[in-house]
């Protein structure tokens, strides 16, 4: 039997649906289509279709629901509110970069003469800007470089001090930093042989000194950044190690460059160099304040020799870390140092304002460095103590807010959060509590 086509156009949704070319060529998605890729915005059409198709949506508003369920942009990390009292959150990306160094990191994004010297038009020194800002900013090192991570610039050390001979570590310091990165494991990965030396809690000179032999590539000095030891407990400073007479190569770990008050346990840059290290690591986006990186620091030759080292063009930065480094060290202090030395009577009346708006107790609470840095110092803070029902919706909103749960309860410690995203975490807070 013949049905004729205006016949089945009322009964048959399938004859309504719109096409994929004139759906894509509504003006309402050009704007998506720029931001997202024609791919994305066609895969978003022909689910919409389907719905018109199956009659659960009617024909006039598919443009409308594709642009509803569109993202907002096309990476998947969504930036948070951290609300957690944590400085160096390793799950929320460790430190926060300066408006300086996300400015930069920006201007770095496209073509940029990282590389390439623009007064004879040749090749320059690679990330020269980079490595003059964080030789100024520690005068005792005679060289710098920067690698990955942390872990990259002690692959690359031992590796260029000690692969095929040994690397002598304190018992006491064979240490894991998290997420199962055991140190002990990453230096045998590079072809160096771990002798321990001394026990657990004490380790003494001699120690070090009866396992000097031919064979010695290196004494490591491992900062034990995650946990403290208490009691009957010595270890061995770097200026003694120095004195043996072998290359003393100390992995500070959390990267501050210098001494601060406010952390007397964690051990600076200029510090282990003037005690006689020759070469010092640590890490970029933890107490530095920057990216993630592996920064190194020492003596000339040193440095020289692991700049030099195969290994170091795989472990070498892109120009995106360069541009953040040198930025970071440039410009106006590091929401890293503002948070962990903010003003507790600040945070308190903050945290008073908020809990007027929104309800909720104002009760002290003790940030931390996190990201393994300074274990066990409570940083004198405040936050709002909310019903703990509040975490897993705040968790949900837009921007997604991470509190702390504590004694059945989500506090908003206000440490990590700029002051002038308070509205924005106030209006957070109202829109979770509907
Ligand atoms: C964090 C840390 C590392 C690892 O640094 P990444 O930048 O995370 O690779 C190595 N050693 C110590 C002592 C650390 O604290």
């Amino acid at each position: 039997m013949h049905i004729p086509d205006g016949d089945q156009s009322a009964a048959d949704p399938r004859r309504l649906v719109p096409r994929t070319d004139v759906a894509l060529a509504d003006p309402l998605l050009a704007s998506a289509i720029d931001r997202l890729g024609s791919a994305e915005v066609k895969q978003a059409v022909v689910l919409m279709q389907q719905l018109v198709r199956e009659g659960r949506l009617p024909p006039e508003q598919l443009v409308a629901t594709v642009l509803e369920q569109l993202p907002d942009s096309t990476g998947s990390m969504r930036p948070v509110v951290n609300a957690t009292g944590v400085v160096l959150h390793t799950n929320l990306g460790r430190a926060s970069l300066s408006q300086a160094a996300i400015d930069a990191v920006v201007a770095a994004a496209g073509y940029v003469d990282v590389e390439y010297d623009l007064s004879d038009g040749r090749r320059a020194r690679r990330g020269r800007g980079a490595l003059t800002a964080l030789a100024r900013a520690v005068p005792a090192a005679g060289d710098v470089l920067v690698v990955n991570n942390g872990a990259a610039a002690l692959v690359l050390a031992t590796t260029a001090l000690a692969a095929g001979r040994e690397v002598l570590v304190s018992r006491g310091e064979l240490v894991e930093i998290g997420d199962g990165f055991r140190l002990p494991e990453l230096i045998e990965s590079t072809g160096a042989r771990i002798r321990e030396v001394g026990t657990t809690n004490r380790t003494k000179l001699a120690d070090y000194a009866d396992a000097l032999g031919p064979d010695t590539g290196c004494v490591l000095k491992v900062h034990p950044s995650n946990f403290r030891v208490e009691g009957f407990t010595s270890s061995v400073p770097i200026a003694e190690l120095a004195a043996l007479n072998v290359p003393v190569l100390a992995d500070v770990g959390s990267g501050l460059l210098h001494a601060d008050p406010l952390l007397p346990d964690e051990p600076d840059v200029a510090g282990a160099l003037d005690d006689g290290a020759w070469l010092v690591t640590c890490s970029g986006d933890k107490l530095f304040g920057g990216p993630q990186a592996g920064l190194i620091f020492g003596t000339a030759d040193a440095v020289n020799g692991l700049r030099r080292h195969p290994l170091a063009r795989a472990l070498r930065v892109d120009k995106l870390t360069l541009a953040a480094v040198e930025a970071t060290l440039r410009g106006p202090s590091t929401p890293t140092e503002r948070y962990l030395h903010a003003d507790p009577q600040r945070l308190r009346s903050r945290c008073s304002a908020l809990a007027a708006e929104v309800g909720g107790d104002v009760v002290a609470s003790a940030g931390a460095v996190g990201g393994g840095g300074a274990p066990g110092l409570e940083l004198a803070g405040w936050a709002v103590a909310l019903p703990a029902g509040y975490a897993h919706r705040l968790r949900a909103g837009n921007p997604p807010v991470i509190g702390r749960v504590e004694h059945g309860r989500c506090l908003l410690d206000l440490r990590c959060v700029d002051e002038a995203a308070d509205r924005t975490l106030a209006e957070a807070v109202r829109a979770a509590s509907l």
